[in-house]
């Protein structure tokens, strides 16, 4: 067998307004490149504990275990259900797209008893569905939702669903993945128990991270399994040899941290706190408000309720007669743009433009709505040229003058 001659892989630069992940500042590209450290070297180690405050302040949380899980987000999901689920444990999973269809999966490979509260995918999770469910299983254990559901762009109301839970003695798994940084997110204060995220959604970083946070009461539980969770790899009581640590604990070998790309994640964390939490939170708003002024006025409506829409994950309807996989091949390969196609029931029917973490610019809005306007107008669509982009500056323009008046 002879391989052929490869040459250095160089990617094309893109424009990424897709479910995740999202545009790197340069910064944390710069930080991934810098020297490697050994996962047990000193001054690493003081960079782990400083990103684990960090994590604590992206997630508004006291909680000691609180740390990036060596794996995308979904180990960071595997890794809170593993832990936390003792076979034959009554779950609810609350289900309004595919994320939290991936939940039932988790609590059954854990052995436990998955009791599902369905939603219609692009709805927010009901409050008055999940009380019904617990007052219908008293013995449920656990209750697991998605914040963001990224499937569809609908925001259900983590703090109600917490409280509800709470009220019935349960533990609460949310996940965070397209939120954290995008939305607002109180861990401490909504009394989530176990959570996780992802580093390439609005936190801006390559994948392959996955934050998450622990309460005391979901620590205790873990600590007292009556058996080893089945994963080797995720079981807390061991990867917390490594990064429990801090206060001069020593910090055992579990597995080599991914040191670069944890340098990128502190980088992107530096990033998020020198702009303030509550000032991202309001950017995504802002740049979504604009770019829905844009995307109606190409004549695209959403499919999510106003009330319940993530600013960050905007999905719309295909218009009638176009053909989308085409139309996205257009964008990638002339406007290297790229944008999400539709998933499950609305696979072919919607399409999902991120506006996430670093994404979330001025830029990139009005670089998409000319894209879309371009592709649009070449398919033989009748627009009026410039006005999409015209729209979304009128936003911006108000915004600015309600910023000027407060
Ligand atoms: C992206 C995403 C995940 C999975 O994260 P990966 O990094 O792709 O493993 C889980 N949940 C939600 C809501 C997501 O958006």
């Amino acid at each position: 067998m002879t391989a052929s001659i490869a040459k250095t892989f160089y990617p094309p630069h893109r424009v990424l307004m897709g479910p995740g992940p999202s545009d790197v500042p340069s910064r944390v590209l710069d930080a991934i490149s810098r020297p490697t450290l050994g996962h047990l070297d000193p001054v690493f180690a003081d960079m782990m504990e400083e990103l684990k405050g960090l994590l604590r302040y992206a997630f508004n949380t006291r909680n000691a275990v609180t740390f990036p899980v060596s794996g995308p987000g979904s180990v960071g999901m595997e890794t809170c259900f593993v832990n936390l689920i003792n076979p034959g444990e009554k779950v609810i999973v609350c289900r309004n797209g595919v994320f939290g269809g991936r939940m039932i999966e988790n609590v059954e490979r854990c052995g436990g008893i998955a009791v599902v509260v369905e939603d219609a995918w692009g709805k927010a999770v009901d409050p008055n569905k999940l009380a019904d469910a617990l007052k219908a299983h008293p013995d449920t254990r656990i209750v697991a939702f998605v914040q963001a559901e990224t499937s569809t762009g609908a925001l259900s109301d983590a703090k109600t669903l917490c409280e509800i839970a709470r009220r019935h003695g349960c533990l609460t798994i949310v996940d965070a993945v397209t939120s954290l940084g995008g939305s607002p997110l109180m861990v401490d204060e909504w009394g989530i128990d176990a959570i996780y995220s992802g580093s390439q959604k609005c936190l801006s970083c390559p994948p392959g991270l996955s934050p998450v946070s622990f309460s005391d009461a979901a620590v205790a539980k873990i600590k007292a399994r009556p058996k080893k969770a089945q994963s080797w790899f995720m079981d807390l009581n061991l990867v917390l040899g490594y990064w429990g640590g801090g206060g001069g604990a020593p910090r055992t070998y579990h597995h080599t941290a991914p040191t670069n790309s944890l340098y990128g994640l502190h980088e992107s964390l530096v990033i998020l706190q020198e702009e303030g939490l509550e000032k991202a939170w309001a950017r995504h708003t802002r740049n979504h408000l604009a770019f829905r002024a844009g995307l109606e006025n190409l004549g695209l409506n959403f499919l999510v309720d106003e009330a319940h829409r993530l600013p960050q994950l905007n999905s719309v309807f295909i218009p009638q007669g176009v053909d989308e996989k085409a139309l996205r091949k257009t964008l990638l390969d002339e406007h290297r743009l790229e944008i999400g196609a539709g998933l499950g029931d609305f696979a072919g029917k919607v399409w999902r433009f991120g506006l996430m973490g670093h994404s979330s610019r001025i830029e990139n809005v009005v670089y998409c709505l000319n894209a879309l306007e371009a592709v649009f107008t070449a398919g033989g669509m009748k627009l009026e040229r410039g006005a999409a982009v015209a729209a979304a500056h009128q936003i911006y323009a108000a915004q600015a003058q309600t910023e000027i008046a407060s």
